[in-house]
């Protein structure tokens, strides 16, 4: 059975939720703000902590901070559709993913089964396999069909960061302090470049991407 600490504090969000969730057979914790939420966390040690954001004792952004001082846990954020300010400083405090309110049931719960899934069998080391490419960490080669794909070191260094969280979304401000450096958190023109170019490299059709994912203004997903 997979735990769930669900935190939020609007009561009927909160029922909706636990109704969802326990009928799929997941065990349900419920905290309203954040001191609660971080007292659960460390007690009952969830499999997944489900995080709105606007708590009503502390920023959400705080909870994920204290939580990553000694935990590894999923985190998926709720967040309101206005704020995606506020959804890349989550993603940047450690955060795994968000869903924007209002969000279906279906969409969330696809969200947690990747979470749980990402933590119970992370990206393997030695690389990934996908219908369209191979890529070989360890000997740095990425084949796609018979041939060997030439990748700069940029590319490579982008792909390799976007493959070690395998259906997760990573910031633009994270690839960008990665791969380029402080100096470059703002240049996403940098990161729109060199994802076409990888795009043009590995994806059947670079303009409709299967792997490489863009999320608007927010940052990028290699879904496996
Ligand atoms: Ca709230």
């Amino acid at each position: 059975m997979t735990r769930v600490l669900v935190v939020e504090d609007d009561p009927q969000l909160v029922r909706a939720l636990k109704i969802n969730l326990q009928a799929r057979k997941f065990e349900v914790a419920e905290a309203g703000d954040g001191r609660a939420a971080i007292r659960l966390a460390a007690d009952r040690k969830p499999d997944v902590i489900l995080l709105d954001l606007g708590l009503p004792d502390m920023d959400g952004v705080d909870v994920i901070k204290s939580v990553r001082g000694w935990s590894r846990v999923p985190i998926l954020v709720l967040s309101a559709r206005h704020t995606s300010e506020e959804k890349i400083r989550a993603l940047d405090a450690g955060a795994d993913d968000y869903v924007t309110k209002p969000f279906s049931m279906d969409e969330l719960l696809a969200r947690l089964r990747a979470a749980t899934r990402r933590q119970e069998d992370p990206a393997s080391p030695a690389g990934i396999t996908t219908d369209e490419f191979t890529v070989d960490l360890a000997a740095r080669k990425v084949v796609r069909g018979e041939r060997t794909v030439r990748l700069t070191p940029t590319e490579w260094h982008l792909l390799e960061l976007l493959i070690a969280h395998p259906g997760h979304l990573v910031s633009q401000r994270r690839l960008l302090l990665e791969v380029w450096g402080p100096t470059y958190a703002e240049h996403t023109n940098y990161l729109r470049v060199y994802m076409a170019q990888l795009r043009r490299k590995l994806e059947a059709d670079p303009s409709h991407p299967r792997y490489l994912i863009t999320e608007p203004g927010m940052g990028y997903r290699f879904e496996p």
